[in-house]
């Protein structure tokens, strides 16, 4: 692994971009709706505000206390509120200095620019957003017409600033500054802590590897914090065991090959040996003993038959093809070939025996199954295939009354190259490989399939296939 803090590859570093990312992304968010949209919601709001004001105002006019109405709403919402008449002047002094001096608020074109299309029978008022010479920030007006009195048009005209969201979005610009340049920082610093904490088991897992790359087969991958992590180092260390344990098994075949090839070549050379020393001119007994040398052959051959299938067989086990198969008739066919009697091999079928399958990889499921319980059943022998309908699936039944399999054995006689080695009880025929053939093609069909045994009184093998 490369700790650079700049290999664009590095955990550490893509931390980091996700970190910046996730902090530009939600500052990106901040801003859209802080400063672009704050500014618009806050004059919506400043404009309904003083409509509001405008519209009650419009309805007091003529009360009673309609001047002592404006003087407090212009101080408690610090808004400049003020009535004047239609060419301008203010109607309604607010100070004594405004009594002196009966100012003209508006100017013509003010007037007309605040009051357009306002009137009696027109509308009935007019909000308009202006920024003055003299001040710095944009004034929201409302125009707004009141009624008649004493024979004049009286017009409300209403200023209210829009000063403070342009200073809170001045300030909130300013944290968001502030903020995107702390979440730089910190993203510095946490994408470091946590690629570091992350990374470190990865790390002390990827040395532990690289021991069992380098034939170490004792290695263990601890348990880590995460759970992903966890599950992979539970995955690397079943990987381990499965290696070792084929490792072991490769040992063992290697043993048994050059053991089950030397036993029958020894046969072979010695009554070889015999015949030209020995035998060769009694007619008799050279026959027995070239007998001998054939069958001792055939099983050579055989030997060596089963290791060739077995690799031809997983390599092409991918692609099953599959047809509707009759499996009583396909039973029989194979059973055929080991040329028993029928006390020895009996085959019993009850209903409906057809299933949707690959035929030539189920006929060397019958024969495999066929042949161990032949191989490993004694004197008394007997065989017992049974097939018969049970629920939707046909059921193939494989029963002998041989040597049986004891408990300790049973879950491993499917694992590749696994034998029983008991010299007394079994002959050393095989390879280790016939029953995982059956389970690799049983698997591959998705068919239930397993063994019930006892040592000593036999065994049964089975199969469920859905019927069709
Ligand atoms: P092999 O070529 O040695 O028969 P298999 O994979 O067919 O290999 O079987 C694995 C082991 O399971 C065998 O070594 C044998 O001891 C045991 N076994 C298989 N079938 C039977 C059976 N019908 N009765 C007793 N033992 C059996």
């Amino acid at each position: 692994m490369n700790h650079k803090v700049f290999d664009k590859k590095s955990m550490m570093f893509n931390l980091w971009k996700y970190f910046m990312l996730f902090a530009f992304a939600i500052l990106a968010a901040l801003w859209l709706f802080q400063i672009v949209f704050l500014n618009r919601f806050y004059e919506t709001m400043k404009i309904r505000e003083v409509t509001k004001v405008g519209d009650f105002l419009r309805d007091e006019f003529g009360n009673k206390n309609f001047e002592n109405t404006i003087l407090n709403y212009s101080q408690n919402k610090g808004m400049n509120i003020e009535v004047i008449d239609e060419e301008g002047y203010l109607v309604y002094p607010l100070n004594w200095v405004e009594v002196i001096m009966n100012p003209r608020v508006l100017d013509e074109d003010s007037f007309d620019e605040f009051f357009e299309g306002v009137g009696k029978s027109k509308r009935k008022y007019r909000v308009t957003l202006k920024k003055f010479k003299y001040l710095e920030n944009s004034t929201i007006v409302y125009g707004g017409y009141l009624g008649k009195e004493k024979g004049q048009d009286h017009y409300l005209l209403i200023k209210t600033n829009l000063e403070p969201v342009d200073s809170a979005v001045d300030i909130l610009k300013n944290i968001l500054l502030i903020v995107l340049g702390l979440s730089f920082a910190l993203s510095v610093i946490l994408s470091y802590f946590f690629s570091k904490r992350i990374s470190a088991p990865l790390v002390k897992m990827s040395k532990t590897a690289r021991k069992l790359g380098g034939g170490d087969y004792s290695v263990d991958f601890k348990e880590e914090t995460y759970t992903e992590i966890n599950d992979l180092s539970n995955t690397l260390n079943y990987a381990t065991n499965e290696l070792t344990k084929t490792i072991e098994m490769r040992k063992d075949l290697i043993a048994n090959v050059s053991h089950d090839l030397k036993t029958p070549l020894t046969v072979i050379k010695s009554y070889s040996e015999m015949i030209r020393d020995i035998s060769g001119s009694s007619e008799v007994l050279r026959n027995e003993h070239l007998e001998i040398i054939i069958s001792e052959s055939d099983k050579l051959t055989q030997f060596v038959n089963d290791l060739l299938d077995i690799s031809k067989i997983e390599s092409s086990l991918e692609s099953i093809k599959r047809e509707s198969v009759d499996l009583e008739e396909l039973s029989k066919n194979v059973i055929k070939r080991f040329n028993l009697d029928e006390s020895v091999l009996k085959l019993e079928t009850s209903g409906n025996n057809i299933i949707f399958c690959d035929k030539k990889r189920i006929e060397q499921v019958i024969y495999n199954l066929i042949s161990n319980a032949v191989k490993y059943t004694g004197q008394d022998k007997k065989i017992e295939v049974k097939i018969f309908e049970e629920d939707d699936n046909v059921v193939f039944n494989c029963i002998d009354n041989g040597v049986g399999i004891d408990s300790k054995d049973i879950d491993m006689i499917w694992e590749r190259f696994y034998r029983i080695r008991d010299n007394q009880t079994r002959p050393r025929v095989g390879t280790g490989l016939g029953l995982n053939i059956v389970k690799s093609i049983l698997e591959v069909h998705k068919y239930e399939y397993g063994v019930e045994s006892e040592l000593g009184k036999g065994s049964k093998f089975y199969f469920k296939a859905k019927k069709v």
